[in-house]
């Protein structure tokens, strides 16, 4: 039977990336029936929002979502659609695995780090306000024994499931007391349930150092909302940049998967960018469907195309002006042909 599930485009470089990527999975042999609904700007004036229930109604539907990335105003305007996704459906666990590949020029060859983020509360909890108009504004960071206990449970469980040794709590618990002192010491009674792996924890600004320095000491990182934002865009830093990192986004019966990095507006509708970050959320899709040896075959043929180092887009080359880079469908053709 066909897996059906909810397609979501995104906009700027969304589009062509979900492309790319359905032609790879559907050359696998997989049989999909896309649902497919458009969320972002582009439906405000259709709908007057830009997160028609016809979305949320459709992934509570089918269970499993693949989504490109959605843009969002900076500063003024609507506020994140992504965001909204999240809480909506409570997808409380962001996944992003960060591994080196072979062909990608970096400091480190030997990064393997899987970033787990607590996606619902923290300062994205959207809880703020101006106090003076112009003068200040507040937000409220919102951390709970239930959002901790869970984040860190997933971190756990994911570790034991995946053979990983080490979970590493991120925090701020020396100034954020209250709440990130509450996060630590969740975070240390859920550990006592796991024995048999490894558990520490880190102050975030250690742990940016510490990630750019020795990132090889370091396993599955349980991390605030905020915190686990930007250490895994620092951690696609380590492996070849947000072209390459996937994302997977879980709560009790759905999953939304969709990679690291945002719509990257300058490059829309250019055929420019890298498939590699939406084609392996595509990738951690399958795997969740049970797909085990059509996930291996996909992320065979994209670490052989990109260990190649012909056919791969100009963020994959030595120099971004390489004019040998070819663009995103064409990369997705070769991981096609990589698949026999
Ligand atoms: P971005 O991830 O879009 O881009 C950051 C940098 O990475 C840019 O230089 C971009 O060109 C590069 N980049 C990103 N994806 C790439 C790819 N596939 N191939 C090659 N290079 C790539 O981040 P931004 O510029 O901070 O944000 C742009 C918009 O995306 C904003 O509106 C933001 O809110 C949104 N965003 C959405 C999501 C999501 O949908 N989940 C996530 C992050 C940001």
């Amino acid at each position: 039977m066909a897996h059906r599930i909810t397609l979501i485009p995104g906009d700027g470089i969304g589009p062509e990336l979900i492309e790319a990527t359905r032609r790879v999975l559907e050359g696998t042999g997989v049989a999909f029936d896309w649902d497919i609904v458009d969320a972002g700007a582009g439906v405000m004036d259709k709908y007057g929002t830009p997160l028609p229930d016809a979305v949320l109604n459709s992934i509570r539907a089918n269970g499993v979502a693949l989504k490109g990335p959605i843009t969002t105003p900076v500063g003024t305007g609507f506020r994140s659609v992504n965001v909204a996704i999240r809480k909506e459906l409570d997808l409380y666990a962001n996944l992003r695995p960060a591994r080196s590949m072979e062909g990608i020029p970096v400091c480190h060859p030997d990064v393997d780090i899987v970033v787990v983020r607590e996606n619902t509360e923290g300062l994205y909890a959207g809880i703020e306000h101006d106090v003076i108009p112009d003068q200040a504004a507040e937000s409220i960071r919102i951390i709970t024994r239930h959002g901790t206990e869970r984040i860190v449970r997933f971190a756990f469980e994911y570790a034991r499931a995946n053979n990983r040794r080490l979970v590493t709590a991120v925090h701020k618990a020396n100034i954020l007391k209250a709440t990130d002192g509450l996060f630590l010491k969740v975070a240390r009674e859920v550990a006592q349930d796991y024995p048999d792996i490894e558990f520490n924890d880190r102050i975030v600004d250690n742990m940016s150092m510490q990630l750019v320095q020795r990132p090889q000491e370091y396993d599955v990182l349980a991390c605030p909302n905020l915190f686990g934002d930007i250490l895994s865009d620092l951690c696609s830093g380590l492996v070849g940049g947000l072209g390459v990192v996937p994302g997977a986004n879980f709560g009790r019966d759905l999953a939304v998967f969709e990679p690291v990095h945002g719509s990257a507006p300058k490059y829309a509708g250019q055929d420019k960018a890298n498939p590699t970050a939406t084609i392996l959320s595509g990738v951690l899709m399958l795997r969740h469907l049970g797909e085990k040896a059509a996930a291996d075959r996909v992320e065979g043929a994209v670490r052989a195309v990109i260990a190649a180092g012909a056919r791969v887009t100009y963020d994959l080359k030595p120099r971004r002006d390489d004019p040998s880079a070819v663009g995103t469908q064409e990369m997705a053709d070769a991981i096609v042909e990589a698949m026999g």
